[in-house]
């Protein structure tokens, strides 16, 4: 937890997060139109979308199907009775002139989402419910000085709104909170977590409080788009909070934005109630009801999730939880790794693909999916330092020859003839040449500067390039300098 301290008093911060994130689905929620990111303005709107009257929604099953999956993944109650109602307001991107969500009855109720603390510590985040329901147009206003333009594409598409309990205590914490809740979203593949795209969106809910006191009086920050917009929000917003109280004022809630260029929030409007919705059941939908069986089916199709995939590596193969966290934070690097440790101890393939191939990726700027190095690959290339075929240092021009070729280090090293020599005869004869050119240095040696060992290894492995098998070079030499 952290506190911030103030004149008056030691201050806890409270934040509870909605994260709106837009489901994977082909076409929307209510029509089939497409979905497609990127496309021109106002190419995928049908008649339902743009709000013509004696229109009839029709509910998209697969957007159901993945709420049901991220509630189960959220450990959460699926509600087999859910309602759409239409939530009422006017806006130039809302042609229907209401939304169609959830309210009173969402199709998942409470659940939760665990994270890890810098301290190593789990907490966990309830969820207080995620509902379906219907995302706006788009309003642009920085393509004329004097008009707004509407986008209709995104009119109509699913989004689930995933609310949380006001747990988070800090910027880092909810910063966790996001973090794991995409990493999950993205192991379903019920929404691909782009914050950039708008695929996932975050409203931050935030009060402050002296420590041990009731819940003070919060402000929503809405639509912040990305994780370190949220903690910058959080950290302007707790700090207004924190002034405006010591000076005696009060907290009005209201509806803030974050204004990325200057790092401040700034009101938008008073704060609107449910009630100011005048929300009521779609009377073009009946109630949502749900088969307990396609609940059960469902669960089946679970795949292995973050917390499970993480308790197993450090369980089951070893790793160090903090190598495991780093390895399970994309289904995609998990699934490379366990290709690539196929046969080898799993903690010598953890460095070669958190290292090395990290750092490749990291300055190509390209994902594990597209990496040159296939994790066959890495696997026969760290087989072949095991067996002695070629040494650690040789295994790095390897991997580069790898990350510009695409071929298998076993061509490679044949190839190159980078084969480790292990030859006694060869290297005795190497080693005889070098001492024979350095007598001068081998009297110092005699003579007590040890030292100078290190000097003819570097000479040897200089004469083999570096293909001179370590541990012989170092039995041998001691033989020879006798
Ligand atoms: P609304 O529907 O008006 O947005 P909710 O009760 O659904 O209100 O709460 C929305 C979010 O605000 C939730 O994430 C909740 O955790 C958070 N929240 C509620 N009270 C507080 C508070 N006092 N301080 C911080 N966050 C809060
Ligand atoms: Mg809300």
């Amino acid at each position: 937890m952290s506190i911030i301290q103030g004149r008056l008093h030691e201050w806890e911060v409270v934040i509870g997060l909605e994260v709106h994130a837009q489901l994977t689905s082909q076409t929307k929620l209510f029509s089939a139109t497409p979905t497609f990111f990127g496309a021109p303005p106002n190419s995928q709107v049908s008649f339902i979308d743009a709000g013509f009257p004696g229109m009839l929604p029709v509910l998209n099953q697969d957007c159901v199907h993945k709420a049901i999956k991220t509630g189960l993944a959220l450990k959460a109650k699926i509600n087999l009775s859910s309602v759409f109602e239409r939530k009422n307001y006017f806006y130039q991107d809302l042609p229907q002139g209401y939304q169609i969500s959830q309210n009173e009855y969402p199709i998942v109720g409470a659940g939760q989402v665990s994270i890890t603390l810098k301290d190593g510590h789990q907490k966990n985040i309830r969820i207080t419910r995620l509902h379906l329901e219907q995302d706006a147009g788009k309003s642009i206003h920085d393509q004329s000085p004097t008009k707004t333009y509407v986008d209709l594409n995104r009119s109509g598409v699913a989004l689930m709104e995933i609310v949380s309990e006001p747990d988070m205590r800090s910027a880092e914490e909810a910063s966790l909170y996001i973090k794991k809740l995409r990493s999950i979203l993205r192991y379903l593949q019920t929404c691909d977590g782009n914050m950039d795209q708008g695929s996932m969106r975050c409203d931050v809910n935030l009060s402050v409080r002296p420590i041990g006191q009731a819940l003070g009086t919060r402000c929503e920050i809405k639509n912040v788009n990305s994780i370190k917009f949220v903690g910058q929000a959080i950290d302007y917003e707790a700090r207004r909070q924190i002034e405006l109280l010591e000076e005696g004022e009060k907290i009005i809630q209201e509806t803030r934005l974050f204004d990325p260029q200057q790092g401040i929030t700034r009101s938008m409007r008073s704060k609107e109630d449910a009630h100011d919705y005048r929300y009521f059941p779609d009377p073009d939908l009946f109630s949502l009801e749900i088969d307990s069986n396609t609940v059960v089916q469902i669960e089946k199709s679970l795949p292995e999730l973050p917390d499970d995939k993480l308790k197993r590596f450090v369980d089951v193969l070893g790793l160090t939880p903090y190598d495991a966290s780093v390895l399970i934070a994309e289904q995609e690097v998990a699934h490379y790794f366990e290709e690539a440790i196929d046969g080898l101890k799993p903690t010598k393939v953890v460095h070669w693909v958190t290292g090395p191939l990290f750092a490749f990726l990291k300055k190509q700027n390209l994902s594990i999916t597209q990496s040159p190095i296939s994790a066959i690959h890495l696997n026969q290339l760290i087989k072949l330092i095991e067996e002695d075929t070629i040494s650690g240092r040789i295994a790095k021009d390897v991997f580069e020859e790898m990350t510009l070729t695409g071929k298998n280090p076993i061509d490679i090293v044949k190839e190159k003839g980078w084969q480790q020599l292990d030859n006694t005869q060869e290297v005795v004869t190497i080693i005889c040449d070098i001492l024979k050119e350095n007598q001068d240095k081998v009297a110092d040696y005699k003579a007590g500067k040890e030292k100078l060992f290190g000097f003819f290894v570097g000479q040897i492995m200089k004469k083999t390039q570096g293909k001179a098998n370590p541990k012989l070079v170092n039995d041998l030499l001691k033989d020879a300098l006798k």
